[in-house]
């Protein structure tokens, strides 16, 4: 990945912003303050959550990166950018459960923020109205962030807790990898399928815009998912 420059280091690992970020940064902003353009109270309120969206992305990866390190897999790097993030890890698990255990936490983590910000929207809730509005917001967004990156293709979190799971079972690493990839591109697939349906039919009231979304999202997804594969194929002739 290109241009991104780094913000420091949290825990000893460096944390890296990449310029598509801004990108998604003013997306998500502009669509929490819709259509509220002239409200100052709107503009900060989006702009808290955006950044506390950011935050609970970068906790995700954190929470791989920590869980990685303790179990032996050492992380070099955090990159937040358009699709969330990504931890850069030094070399790839050479134990399925560690795999399974730095995979999971993620999403564990993810979930617990939801579980949090959806307590602070009940506690908020007719008391404070725009900070429940937000705390409701950050705890779907959190939660469906857990739910999304527990399909099991590859690379998705699902994808490699799927895949150490196989290659626990059957203690093929090569053939459990190539498995869980072809799980990654038959969900990318379905994603861009799915996203020029939207397009094409708008259906449940969806625009074309959350069309183009998925369908890039595919996109990306099995790009991610070929490189994995190319790489994997690649090591397995090393290996023969
Ligand atoms: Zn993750």
């Amino acid at each position: 990945m290109g241009r991104a420059f780094s913000l420091g280091k949290v825990f000893g690992i460096e944390f890296r912003l990449h310029y598509t970020w801004f990108v998604i940064f003013i997306l998500v902003t502009v669509s929490l303050v819709s259509p509220h353009w002239l409200s100052p109270l709107y503009w900060i309120m989006a702009i808290a959550a955006s950044l506390l969206f950011f935050a609970s992305v970068l906790a995700h990866e954190l929470a791989h990166s920590l869980v990685g390190r303790a179990n032996g897999i050492p992380v070099k790097s955090i990159t937040l950018f358009i699709f969330g993030g990504g931890a850069l890890m030094t070399r790839e698990a050479t134990r399925p459960n560690a795999e399974l255990k730095m995979a999971a936490a993620g999403p564990a983590c993810s979930l617990a923020i939801g579980g949090l910000f959806a307590l602070i929207w009940l506690v908020t809730r007719g008391v404070a109205t725009s900070v429940a509005e937000m705390a409701g917001w950050l705890a779907v967004i959190n939660i469906a962030l857990a739910v999304f990156n527990m399909i099991p293709g590859f690379p998705l979190d699902g994808g490699r807790i799927f895949r150490a799971i196989l290659w626990r079972t059957t203690g093929n690493y090569q053939r459990s990898t190539l498995l869980a990839i072809w799980v990654g591109r038959g969900v990318a697939y379905l994603f861009i399928l799915g996203g020029i349906l939207i397009i094409l039919l708008h259906p449940f009231g969806l625009s074309w815009f959350d069309g183009m979304w998925l369908a890039f999202i595919g996109w990306f997804l099995g790009n991610a998912a070929s490189a994995s594969y190319r790489q994997a194929r690649w090591s397995e002739t090393a290996t023969d």
